[in-house]
Parts: structure tokens; C-alpha cells; sequence
């Protein structure tokens, strides 16, 4: 029926506009938004400030090409890579184009060394896109089966086990280790300060590039603009995209030190990257995010959510085995599998996701209040023992 690739599996559900935590559907029906458009809309729908500075620019300039210089991009990269504490950025269209610019990165830092065929280390139920690089280097067969050969050059390890990296520390092609701090799509798994220390001394101690993903976790949802910038450490590259746009097309590669002197010109490139419009969105969310101080919110409204969904569910205890994840990627994790609680939730009128199988992952805005931070939780607690109910009927 469709005239589009059926390459998504939809829900029966269409939504014709947004506003803060709420989408309304043609009828006029409002749903709570616990997904945000997959973490994209961190500061809501429609955020004023957003749609202002999209309005505005959207009236001056629009598109003008990297050939030329472009201040709004300038302006944002200064003010990013002080956020991130980084020295350089080059901006493409989304989260895949990120990490292809820090595979790009990783590879030519390795030729200049002298490393004819580089090698980048991965993590077990890592996501990282869905182009040829980014899906070689994703940690899930099911992203890659049927479009083999896939692109060479990563080694894959258990996430969590800093052994595996110390065994690898012989191997001479390698020059990066790629991760994503708090693994999303991979079940919402945060990896321990520990081992996340251990991935910088090893790196430090062979040379190699720390890449931190952090399409989904950046931008404040983790509690901190990027979920490192609590550690007292540093990567040398950080991938974003995601929430840095609010729903207009936006990813950044950041890097520090050598790693921000490794591209030059004409080694990578994009028509639309950090074009003025783009650029003037992204301005307006980071701006948003620092002076309403919302990274500050994260962990009240996690702990309403969860507080409340505890509260008003009979069933949540026995059927949740751990809550998971790190502020607003905030995951619970279920005895089984259970993909059918999305649609159940859409009942609901609520928007989740379930992710891993048995992961029920929310990820919502930063800008909810209380009131909706609890709402989530108790309406969650009714898709939860309806689903209890069924598993006994
Ligand atoms: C979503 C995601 C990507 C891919 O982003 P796209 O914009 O869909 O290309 C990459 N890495 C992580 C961690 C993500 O969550």
C-alpha cells in the first residue's frame, strides 16, 4: 500500500503535532512523549527557543556550503567544545555520519603512524549506526545479516571486561577503542567508572584514540552535558547527534589534543554539515540546556518516574529485575521478554520503547515537569499489570 521501503516495523499510531512532553494525534488525542522521538527531543516538542532560532535563520540564510565560512557554525563549535572540553569539531547530518568521521579519524591517526591496516576495538552490544563502517562496528548480528562483506578493521570484546583490552595491547594495528558509555540500544547498560578508567590507561599506554559514542547519551540526558564529563577523564574523540538538534538533523565529531590535529583538508567532508540552519538549532538547544540549568532536573524526574511507577504498580516488583542506565537513558529491566508492553503503552497513551528484548527503555525530556515525570510513572505502572494480567489469563 505504502509507496515507502518497508524497512520499519510501524505502530498504528500517527502524530500530527507536538508541544513539550505531549503529542496529539489528528483526533486531538494527546499522548505522553517517554521516547522523545528516540532521545532527539530532550527539550520537548517544539521548544520556543528552538523553533525561534530555526524560524529566524530559516528567514536569513539557509544553506550556503563548507566552501564558505560559516559563522553559526563557528559560533556553535566554540561553544561546544568548551561544553565538552574538546579542541576541534566537524559536523555532519546524524549520528552514523558522526562515527563515520571518528572511524575516518581513527584510521588516518593509524596511517600517519605508519599503521598500514588499523584496527578498532568494539564492544559486544554496541550500536553505532547504520551505514557500512557503523554497522561493522555494531554489536548485533541482527543489524548486520544480509549485507556481508562487512567493512573490515574492528575487534570486537566483551563490554565490561577490561582483561580482553589488556590482551590486546600486542596487537600493533590497533589504534582506537570505539564505546558508548551508557550502551543504548544494546539494553540501556551503563559501563562501570571502573572499567571506563581502565580504557584510558590502556589507550594511554599503547597510543591508541578513546572514542566515546555518545550519540545517545550526550546532551544532557545523562545528568552532565556528556556522560564523561563526570569522571575526571577525557576522551580524545566524542561522537554526538541525537539530542544536540532537537529533531533537526545534526551530528558532531569532537576532538582533543592529537586527535583534533589528524583531519585535514579535503580528507572528509558533507553538503549539509553544520549548515546555518542546523547550526542555529544547535546553538539554541546547548544555550537552553546551560541557562535553564536542565542537566539538574535529570536525576528528580528520573527518580519521580521510577518512584512512581513503583508506587502505583502491583506487579512491577516481582516482574522487574533491576532499573538500569544512567538518568534520562533510564532502563527497566524485565524477568522476560516482553516487545508486546510498546503497544500496550500506546493504549496507554504512552510512548516507550523496548529494547534488548526484555528492556524497557524510557527516554524522556529533560524539560518534563513533576507533574508529567510522575504521570510517566504511574501510567507505566497501569501498561505493567495489565501486562501482569495477561501473562496469568
Ligand atoms: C542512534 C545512535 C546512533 C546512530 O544515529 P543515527 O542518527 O540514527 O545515524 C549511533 N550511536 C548511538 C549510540 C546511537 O544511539
Amino acid at each position: 500500500m505504502s509507496s515507502i521501503m518497508p524497512t520499519y516495523k510501524r505502530l498504528p499510531a500517527q502524530f500530527v503535532r507536538g508541544q513539550g512532553a505531549w503529542l496529539y494525534d489528528a483526533r486531538g488525542e494527546a499522548y505522553l512523549d517517554a521516547l522523545t522521538g528516540i532521545a532527539v527531543t530532550g527539550l520537548g516538542h517544539c521548544h520556543p527557543a528552538v523553533s525561534e532560532a530555526l524560524a529566524t535563520q530559516a528567514q536569513t540564510l539557509m544553506h550556503c556550503s563548507n566552501l564558505y565560512q560559516i559563522p553559526a557554525q563557528e559560533v556553535l563549535a566554540e561553544n561546544l567544545c568548551r561544553i565538552a572540553g574538546m579542541d576541534a569539531v566537524f559536523f555532519g547530518n546524524s549520528g552514523a555520519e558522526a562515527n563515520e568521521a571518528a572511524i575516518k579519524l581513527a584510521r588516518l591517526y593509524g596511517h600517519q603512524k605508519g599503521i598500514e591496516s588499523p584496527s578498532i576495538i568494539v564492544l559486544e552490544h554496541s550500536f553505532h549506526g547504520r551505514t557500512m563502517a557503523t554497522l561493522s562496528a555494531t554489536g548485533n548480528a541482527a543489524v548486520q545479516k544480509g549485507f556481508e562483506p562487512l567493512v573490515p578493521g574492528f575487534i570486537r570484546v566483551p563490554a565490561g571486561d577490561i582483561e580482553a583490552i589488556a590482551a590486546l595491547a600486542s596487537n600493533t594495528n590497533i589504534v582506537a577503542v570505539l564505546a558508548e558509555p551508557v550502551q543504548g540500544e544494546g539494553g540501556v547498560r551503563r559501563l562501570s567508572n571502573d572499567y571506563l578508567h581502565g580504557l584510558r590507561q590502556h589507550c594511554d599506554s599503547n597510543d591508541w584514540l578513546l572514542m566515546f559514542d555518545e550519540v545517545q547519551s550526550g546532551n544532557g540526558r545523562v545528568g552532565t552535558y556528556f556522560a564523561y564529563l563526570n569522571l575526571n577523564l577525557k576522551p580524545d574523540v566524542v561522537t554526538t547527534a541525537k539530542g544536540l538538534g532537537n529533531g533537526v538533523p545534526i551530528g558532531a565529531c569532537l576532538a582533543q589534543g592529537k586527535a583534533a590535529k589528524v583531519l585535514g583538508a579535503g580528507n572528509h567532508g558533507s553538503t549539509y554539515g553544520g549548515n546555518p540552519l542546523a547550526s542555529a538549532a544547535a546553538m539554541a538547544v546547548i544555550t537552553t540546556i546551560e541557562q535553564d540549568n536542565l542537566t539538574q532536573r535529570v536525576p528528580v524526574i528520573r527518580q519521580l518516574i521510577s518512584q512512581s511507577l513503583y508506587q502505583y504498580s502491583h506487579a512491577a516488583k516481582d516482574l522487574i529485575k533491576t532499573d538500569s542506565g544512567q538518568g534520562l537513558m533510564l532502563g527497566f529491566v524485565m524477568q522476560q521478554d516482553c516487545k508486546e508492553l510498546v503497544s500496550l503503552a500506546l493504549e496507554q497513551k504512552l510512548l516507550i520503547n523496548v529494547t534488548a528484548g526484555n528492556v524497557i527503555r524510557l527516554l524522556p525530556a529533560l524539560t518534563l515537569s513533576d507533574d508529567e515525570a510522575t504521570l510517566i510513572g504511574e501510567r507505566l505502572a497501569r501498561v505493567i499489570d495489565t501486562y501482569a494480567q495477561q501473562l496469568k489469563g
